[in-house]
């Protein structure tokens, strides 16, 4: 009994995770094969590679080709039950998925049809392991086009009945001005929905609170730059944004050379409301386990501090303020009993 079996044993949500990044290179190959991409594709035998051991200067592509692959809805079903199974044997009770339909365009689906195919997968998932999915309808950066279709679908009845929980962003910071976003994330406000931007990657601080001012995200993802700015610290505050960090991305992007160079402790001290998340973790080779684990064991943080970010995943979600307040319930209770088990019987 350790620390580590106790984090593998801790109940999670996990706010920060794309699909595209978390179903396993074994079902994305075996999708492949089925569909004869083989035979449609130069250089398959490259880019299947590239997909178990990705060279993340070309991550983007890597994604991209691979999403191509993806050509039944039934191979968005696997998919989803592929990345639910994953996430559950983390532990994770709760998760809310990123998933970019504009990846996939070897599919014509409308995005009723595309969710449908998600949520059999979902749904089976839920079934079989207990594990809640909500999907954040994201938009990528470099289509600011698919705006208004995105978020006229996420607060349509049908978008609802398709477990869309939030609207995001994601993809090359610097594709487009924040401003070509800014209809589209005001309407997503009016209508009550959450927002979800990632910003801060190539732009830093001044990226987020460009973000910040335009895009009146609930959380701020990735945030690089954020320990640098008091501005945007403040900004946050007042507004009540919290930052789903991800350091596996700043490790794999060469932005920092090792984990302790993560600015999280000095985040954390500065009061920002962080949660940790895997973002892609098949492609980055991690688990949102080894995410909490680094925080211990390279970053210092004691374990009441880790419960606390880790609760912090269930109030910055967007589940209801009831069943929120449900699960920290749950999540607290069992982190007590856990913790006699796997790290109190020890010491004593
Ligand atoms: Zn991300």
């Amino acid at each position: 009994m350790s620390i580590e079996s106790y984090i593998e044993a801790m109940p999670k949500a996990e706010l920060h995770v794309h699909l595209e990044g978390a179903v396993s290179p074994e079902e994305l190959l075996l999708i492949a094969e089925q569909n004869e991409v083989a035979e449609q594709i130069k250089h398959f035998n490259t880019w299947a590679a590239l997909v178990q051991k990705p060279d993340y200067e070309r991550l983007d592509d890597i994604i991209r080709v691979a999403c191509q692959w993806v050509q039944l809805p039934e191979d968005l079903t696997r998919i989803a039950y592929n990345v639910g199974t994953n996430l559950s044997k983390q532990n994770v009770r709760y998760a809310e998925v990123s998933v970019t339909p504009a990846l996939y365009s070897g599919l014509s689906l409308s995005l009723e049809q595309f969710f449908a195919a998600l949520n059999d997968g979902r749904e089976r998932a839920e079934r079989a392991w207990g594990i809640r999915i909500g999907w954040v309808l994201t938009l990528p950066r470099d289509e600011p086009r698919r705006g208004d279709e995105y978020v006229r679908f996420a607060t349509s009845p049908g978008g609802r009945r398709a477990n869309i929980v939030a609207l995001g962003l994601a993809g090359t910071e610097t594709a487009h001005p924040v401003g070509q976003f800014e209809r589209t994330f005001v309407t997503a406000e009016k209508k009550g929905l959450p927002r979800v931007v990632h910003a801060g990657e190539i732009l830093g601080a001044e990226g987020v609170l460009a973000a910040l001012q335009t895009l009146s995200p609930n959380r701020v993802v990735d945030g690089w730059g954020i320990s640098e700015s008091k501005e945007v610290r403040d900004l946050m505050h007042e507004k009540s944004v919290s930052l789903d960090v991800s350091m596996i991305a700043a490790l794999r992007r060469n932005r920092i050379a090792d984990y302790q160079a993560y600015p999280l402790r000095q985040l954390y001290d500065d009061g920002v409301v962080i949660t940790l998340g895997a973002d892609m973790p098949e492609l980055f080779q991690t688990t949102l386990n080894e995410q909490y684990t680094i925080v211990v064991r390279d970053l210092g943080f004691d374990l009441e501090e880790l419960e606390e970010i880790a609760l912090n995943a269930v109030r910055v979600s967007a589940l209801p303020e009831d069943e929120r307040e449900t699960l920290l319930g749950e999540f607290r209770q069992t982190y007590d009993a856990l913790r006699a088990e796997h790290i109190e019987a020890q010491t004593e």
